[in-house]
This record gives structure tokens, sequence and C-alpha cells, in this order.
């Protein structure tokens, strides 16, 4: 409900520009980094009182500026970097942090939407505002250094405290040649030495990666969606903290391209740079929790449902290793296995979500578990990150799950022999919309040459088989 009425307001807005020439309602035209803002087509840009009109709107979604209205006293609130504005509809009196300030001209009503000016609004929050009276431009130019307020973010970082390099020629330039979510990671592919810069910033939430001298490669254009302004994006379902992902040459001056994970809600992230034949930027949002509470785990009394869930299916690979091998019959050939041995159990039963290679969607995976009233989930998937990722990770999302995590962890570590990298908070939908202790194994890194081949050896899916048994049966007390 907030998100709809924030999204109304959005729409509410527009922005005055004090100063300039006498155009017809519609003729200006705004730029943020020399990319065209576009407004609705029923939200013209216009002129009035000297001041270039244009949509808030546009420029609220492209900087991301925190935006509040109330109807009843017709104030406009704007906040970013701990800066509030007012203003107030046919009032050109306004307040900066409670400070009175003077507008060239009011904030309007118009049918759709509410005008506001942006010269005042852009220069409060450091933006360059420019104006060509001949060609009927705004140009608005953010500050190149990411905001020094901005909380730097993450936990373990790694990565983010690289200098800018001068970069105002296109010589040695990075090229970024591809762009991909998956396993709630942003991994950013790309040739060169540009080092990221990432920060959190808030209003609405979401992590800005910039990639200083750099540009889109032509095989980035081949794979991935990017219009001819530069900009594209990344849809984004089954992580319901990543509305999505923007991508854009942000500035030319210097070269920058920039990425943004457009967030539901505040996420921690970890920062990985790996340096290979091509260099890997990976942004994990599987960041650990700082919680720490710890339910026990149930005692004992009868016999007990184990879910066992292989991750994907069908139509959905899940992750491709570096020589082609899928995640899917991976995932599935190690819950085949579990299941053969848990079967042999007398006070466990076992019930799988997928026995053969099936599409499921993640909600009939935790349903099947919840309706089942099941006593323990585990979601078997096998992890993609940069080519010198290794190693076994756990996962869960509710503390209900905690314990269950620490002890198949223990036993999973066990089994690869691949470096621990640890439990984990993860935000995944089968952990999280299960009612049940439920677990997710990343057991190693199919994006990993050695990793890969260990995975897919009968040898090592034995063991791990039977390291989930372990787990479940200590866990269970059985
Ligand atoms: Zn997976």
């Amino acid at each position: 409900m907030k998100k709809f009425v924030f999204m109304l307001l959005l729409l509410l807005f527009v922005v005055v520009l004090p100063g300039h020439g006498h155009a017809a309602a519609g003729t200006n035209k705004i730029f943020l980094d020399d990319k065209e803002l576009t407004a609705g087509q029923d939200v013209p840009v216009e002129n009035v009182n000297s001041s270039v009109m244009v949509p808030l709107r546009m420029i609220a979604e492209n900087l991301g500026y925190k935006v509040d209205w109330d109807q009843k006293s017709k104030t406009i609130t704007i906040e970013q970097q701990g800066k509030t504005i007012k203003l107030f509809v046919d009032q050109t009196t306004a307040s900066v942090d409670d400070k009175t300030v003077t507008l060239t001209a009011a904030p309007l009503l118009r049918t759709n939407t509410t005008l506001v000016p942006i010269r005042f609004i852009g220069e409060q929050f450091g933006l360059t505002v420019k104006w060509d009276n001949t060609a009927k431009v705004v140009n608005l130019i953010t500050p190149i250094m990411p905001d020094p307020n901005a909380d730097p973010g993450g936990n373990s970082g790694g990565g983010t405290n690289g200098t800018v390099p001068p970069a105002d020629t296109t010589a040695n330039l990075t090229m970024v040649n591809g762009v991909s979510f998956s396993e709630n990671k942003l991994i950013i592919a790309m040739d060169g030495s540009s080092q990221p810069k990432v920060s959190k910033v808030t209003g609405p939430e979401r992590i800005v990666i910039d990639l200083p001298n750099a540009n889109f490669s032509d095989l980035f254009k081949t794979g991935q969606e990017l219009d001819s302004s530069l900009n594209g994006k990344l849809t984004i379902t089954d992580y319901p903290d990543v509305s999505g992902v923007r991508y854009s040459l942000y500035s030319t001056a210097p070269y920058t391209v920039r990425f943004v994970i457009d967030l539901t809600q505040a996420q921690n992230y970890s920062v990985d740079v790996t340096e290979d034949v091509s260099k890997l930027v990976v942004i994990d949002l599987n960041a650990a929790s700082t919680d720490t509470t710890v339910t026990p785990p149930p005692v004992n009394n009868g016999r007990k449902l184990v879910v066992l869930d292989a991750g994907h299916g069908a139509k959905d690979s899940g992750a491709v290793g570096v020589t082609g091998k899928y995640e899917k019959n991976f995932n599935l050939a190690i819950v085949l296995k579990a299941a053969a041995l848990l079967k042999k159990e007398s006070n466990i039963d076992v019930v799988l979500t997928r026995s053969d290679d099936t599409f499921l969607e993640l909600k009939d995976r935790a349903g099947m578990a919840n309706n089942l009233k099941a006593d323990l989930f585990i979601s078997v998937h096998a992890n993609s990150g940069s080519p010198a990722a290794t190693g076994t990770e756990t996962y869960y999302q509710r503390d209900a799950s905690k314990a269950l995590a620490n002890v198949m962890h223990k036993y999973l570590v066990q089994a690869t022999g691949l470096s621990d990298r640890g439990v984990r908070y993860g935000n995944f939908h089968v952990i999280r919309e299960t009612t049940m202790p439920a677990v997710l194994l990343e057991v190693g890194y199919l994006s990993n040459k050695g990793d890969e081949a260990l995975l897919f050896s009968d040898a090592l899916q034995n063991k791990v088989a039977a390291g989930i048994v372990s787990g479940i049966k200590e866990y269970l007390g059985l």
C-alpha cells in the first residue's frame, strides 16, 4: 500500500527552472548526465514565469530522491543526503532544513501532476544545472564522485576502495562485456583495470556500482539489452529484495558505467573482484545477518518427514559450469542419492519436490513442504561466481533454521573437503516461505573448474548425500 501511494506521489510532481526562455510548453528537454529524461506524454515540460517546468517524476526516478506529498497542506517534501526541502503549491516561499528561502516560481498543480523548480532542487542536492537557451535544453550534471555521506555499506567489503584514475580520454578504457544476476548476486564481467566504487544509497534503497574509466563493449550489446542512449536493465524475479537492475553509460567525462541494484529494503552486501582472463565484479547480497538468536532443535517424537528439494529443473538449468554442465542435474543427483539413503532410516520419511528433470515454481516447492507439515526442508544447489571462487556455503533465512544450518554445514564441508565459506543468511524464497526449519546448500562453485569436476564425480556425490543424511539425523536426534 505504501509503495502504491509513493508511486502515486511521484506522478504528482513536476519541477520549475527559474531563469530563462519563453518557449512554448513541451519544447524544453531535460538531460541528466547527457542522457535525455523522458516524461509521460501527458506530462509536458512547461515554461511558467520564465521558469522551465518539468515532471519531478523523471527526476525522482533517475536521481532517487525521497519525495512525500501532503494533500491537505499541499506540501511537497524532498529528502536526500540528510537534507530536507519543503515546497508549497502556489507559494514562492520554501524551506531548506527549516531555513526559509524564496523561489522564482511557485510549485503548481496540474491535472495529474505537481510542478516544482528543478534548478532550485537540483542545486540544493549538489547537481550542476545548466540551461542552453538556444536549444531549450536543461542539463543536470551529477557529481562524479559517489555521495561522501553514503553508507559504504555491506560487511567484509573488499575491493571497494580503489581510487578513480583520471579518465578523460578513451585510451585504456575498461570494457564491460556482460552482466547477470543469479543466486542473489550481481556479476559484472569486464576487461580492464577499472576499480568499482560501490555504495549504498537510500530513498529509495539501492546499491550503486560505478566503474570509472569504463564503457560498454560491442559484446555487451549483443548479449544484453542496451538502448541507443546506452541504458538498459535486467528483469529480476524470484528475489523479493531486488526489484530490478539498471545500467547505463553514466558519464563520458570521465567515462563511467553505472549499475544500480534497486532494492525493496536495505540489504547488506559484499564485493569481490577477481582478476583472471576476464575480470569479474561480484556484488553478493547474501551477506551475513547480525542476528544471533538460535532456536533449539525439536525433540524426537516419532517419525520425521524430510522434504528434499533439488534446485531448478527442466527449462531452468540453474548455474552452467565452466565445461557446460548444468546445476539442475547435479542437484537432482544429490537429492536422489540422499533419498535412497534416507529410505533406509526407520524413523524418517522423505519426499522429493522433484525426482526427475521437471520444472517447479519456487512457491510450489515451499508449498509442498508446508502442506505436508514437513519437519525439515533441505534445498540443494551449486553456486556460480568468479572463476576463482570455490567452496561450500549453507544458507538459512529464518532464525528457526539457524541450528539446522549449523549442523548441515558441518557435514557438508566435511563431505566436499572444499573451503568453508560459512553459514550465511540468504533471502531465498524456498527457505523463507517454508514454515519448518529450512536450509539451502550451495555445495560448490560450478564456475570453478576444480569444483565443477569434483561436484560431478560419483564419489563426491555419494559423500555429500551421506553428509546430508548424517546432518538430518544429528539435527533430529536420531
Ligand atoms: Zn541454484
